[in-house]
């Protein structure tokens, strides 16, 4: 058989076996939990993939509801890289009209509950292909929490989770289907906290040392800093503590940055800069002050040879058919955000600056809600200004973070309407596009281990053979929530 047979093979049993991971994917749509409690969620996914065959190890990282399933022996070791916490207050039913199921409780505004169900549909489907066909070879899924926190990945690449992968297949939700080429930003979160004299404000200012000026001279400092560094950059920040009344000179005063910078270098050196800046701060005001890292992710990289590979791979695979009652769907959802189908084609006109042939092709869904199409990677020179903890993977092994179409043309990300479409046909057709994409992609790397030769050669030419080092101090935990009743994660 050649590769298109065997291709062949798991796109039919994806066909065929596709309820059950509808199912799945709706039953964690049904329970939005959110990061660091998806006690119910990992746990179902977990169950499902024993019941399959894999062995199952929880507590990766030290996180309890991470986990590897892991099925077959020796190499290529390939990883299926599964998500799914939920995002605060963005309950919404599956219609595409606003309304929350439980008011202002949690909702699968960012499709987690796509992303993991179509890793594990993927990594199921290659399971039986290996199996029938007598191959060597282990699949693993990881089973992921707190993306939206942006961080599990990163306790678990400390761990070493992800050393000994081949490559690593993932995929996200998306309003079009497109491997991809490009970058993210790493980022750091870190809270500066100052300590001064409080005094009375009117009767003995000349007393107090005021943590807050410190703050405010600290933010002035950056946004000096600002000039001087790379285009790249980017710092944001809120106050998190300010005092308690004008009339009492603040003896605390806090404020939390984001620092994000493209090569993990280059973001430690301005963190670095931002450190000396809140130091100069506490100098100036005769404070002290507190630097608590919280969390950060690396930069992404992307693997362009993986790409081309699911680019083939959405080839065979074809375009996704919407039905019309889909496609009505999705396009009462976009008229309640204005202006989003010809937007958004727009907006990726601009920000990609594709080929002409691609434009016009674009040019196609400008008054549709729903895109079908498969695209190559549009993004290959671009480094996206938002960070994600699969950044941190990237530095360990080659990936490529794989979108498709589940949610309507350009509506917003963490929106209800994306809640909406995740939960019923056309966020599973995103979901099964993308297991069969991802499983195809897999067959390929199984069947050609030439493939994985040049992928990683493209791996160590990004990195510079330079080894992987988290962002997060060797002493940070994670946070730790235990869960109630019956949903005890640990075996
Ligand atoms: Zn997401």
């Amino acid at each position: 058989m050649d590769i298109s047979e065997f291709a062949q093979v798991v796109i039919n049993w994806l066909d065929q076996n596709q309820s059950q991971f509808i199912e799945m994917a709706d039953q964690i749509w049904r329970t939005p939990e959110l990061a660091w409690k998806e006690f119910k969620s990992s746990r179902l996914q977990a169950d499902f993939l024993q019941k399959e065959g894999f062995s199952v190890t929880w507590n990766v990282g030290d996180l309890n509801t991470a986990f590897i399933a892991e099925w077959g022996e020796g190499k290529p070791i390939l990883g299926f890289i599964g998500e799914y916490d939920a995002l605060p207050g963005l309950s919404q039913k599956n219609q595409p009209t606003k309304e929350a199921i439980d008011d202002g409780g949690p909702g699968h505004g960012c499709g987690h509950n796509l992303l993991g169900t179509g890793a594990v549909a993927s990594a199921v489907a290659v399971q039986k292909w290996l199996k029938s066909n007598g191959k060597s070879g282990t699949v693993r899924y990881y089973g992921c929490p707190a993306e939206e926190k942006g961080s599990g990945k990163v306790f678990m690449a400390r761990a070493g989770a992800f050393n000994d992968l081949d490559a690593a297949l993932n995929f996200h939700p998306s309003s079009i289907n497109m491997p991809a080429k490009g970058g993210a930003v790493g980022v750091n979160a870190i809270y500066f906290r100052f300590f001064g004299q409080s005094a009375h404000a009117g009767g003995a200012p000349h007393k107090g040392r005021s943590a807050l000026d410190a703050v405010e001279l600290m933010n002035v400092g950056v946004n000096y800093l600002r000039e001087h560094v790379k285009d790249d950059v980017r710092m944001h920040y809120i106050i998190t503590e300010g005092g308690k009344a004008p009339n009492i000179v603040p003896e605390q005063a806090e404020v939390y940055y984001f620092i994000r910078a493209a090569k993990p270098d280059y973001l430690a050196e301005v963190v670095e800069r931002v450190h000396k800046v809140a130091e100069g701060a506490a100098l100036m005001t005769e404070t002290t002050v507190e630097i608590r890292f919280e969390e950060g992710c690396s930069a992404l990289l992307s693997n362009h040879y993986l790409a081309d590979l699911q680019y083939q791979a959405m080839q065979l695979i074809g375009p996704i058919k919407f039905t019309q009652e889909e496609i009505d769907f999705a396009q009462t959802i976009n008229n309640a955000f204005p202006g989003t189908n010809s937007d958004y084609i727009d907006d990726m006109i601009e920000y990609y600056k594709p080929s002409p042939e691609i434009v016009a092709a674009l040019d196609e869904y400008r008054d549709q809600p729903l895109v079908g199409r498969n695209f190559i990677a549009l993004d290959e020179r671009i480094i996206a200004t938002g960070s994600t903890d699969v950044g941190d993977l990237s530095q360990i092994v080659p990936v490529s973070m794989l979108e498709t179409t589940c949610f309507s043309t350009g509506c917003p990300g963490h929106s209800w309407g994306n809640v909406a479409t995740g939960g019923m046909s056309i966020g599973h057709r995103g979901m099964m596009h993308a297991a069969k994409i991802m499983a195809v992609t897999a067959v390929e790397l199984y069947s050609d281990p030439s493939h994985l030769v040049k992928i990683r050669q493209e791996f160590e030419q990004k990195t510079g053979g330079k080894p992987y080092v988290p962002m997060i101090p060797e002493d940070a935990k994670p946070p730790r929530y235990e869960p109630d009743g019956d949903q005890t994660p640990e075996e």
